[in-house]
């Protein structure tokens, strides 16, 4: 069952808003949006490990999901070819990076926005459980399990790294119906993003 909606913001966090009012403009700006090749390019793995580097990104990057009230944030958003995401359900601002789906069991079914495809909410199955593997910020590599939330967050994210939007996620026709409504979204604001 895939449904549509015009509100996503169940997706969306309503915690932290702390750096909203001051950079929202500007880190709206940054966002790519569907229709953006970046979007739809999968992103290869980091293989030079620049920690310092890595960590100003991550930062830089918290800093627009915070401002958009996002939930999560994949370096391809902001048009950075970087196989790295960040995310906060709540514990803080965590970066994933070169993460790759191992395994993933269960089936859930809840509706997601994504920043960069801005105004749309969609009913989009999910595995309840994955395991990623990945690396830290300096390259160690790691396992990374999660269910529910955080599972569906990893694999929206990931997705995102393997130039998958959630409208691909989308049956065809609901699809369609997508990508009318975002036609005419942006028809009706006058903008081409
Ligand atoms: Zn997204």
């Amino acid at each position: 069952m895939v449904g549509l909606t015009d509100d996503s913001s169940s997706w969306q966090s309503s915690a932290p808003l702390r750096h909203a009012a001051s950079s929202a403009p500007q880190a709206s700006r940054m966002l790519r949006h569907h229709g953006d090749l970046v979007l739809s390019t999968s992103v290869p793995p980091i293989v030079e490990f620049d920690t310092d580097l890595l960590e100003s990104v991550s930062a830089a990057m918290c800093e627009v999901m915070y401002a958009n009230q996002g939930v999560g944030l994949a370096a391809n958003q902001i048009g950075l070819a970087l196989r790295l995401f960040v995310y906060d359900i709540g514990t803080g601002c965590r970066t994933i990076v070169n993460p790759e789906i191992l395994e993933s069991h269960g089936e859930t079914v809840d509706v997601e926005g994504c920043l960069s495809v801005p105004g749309l909410g969609c009913e989009i199955v999910r595995a309840e459980y994955v395991k990623l593997s990945a690396v830290d910020i300096s390259g160690v590599p790691e396992i990374v399990e999660a269910t529910g939330f955080e599972a569906r967050v990893f694999q929206h994210e990931t997705d995102h790294l393997n130039g998958l939007l959630l409208l691909d996620r989308l049956d065809p026709d609901t699809r369609e119906m997508a990508e009318r409504f975002l036609a005419q979204r942006v028809g009706a604001e006058g903008g081409d993003e």
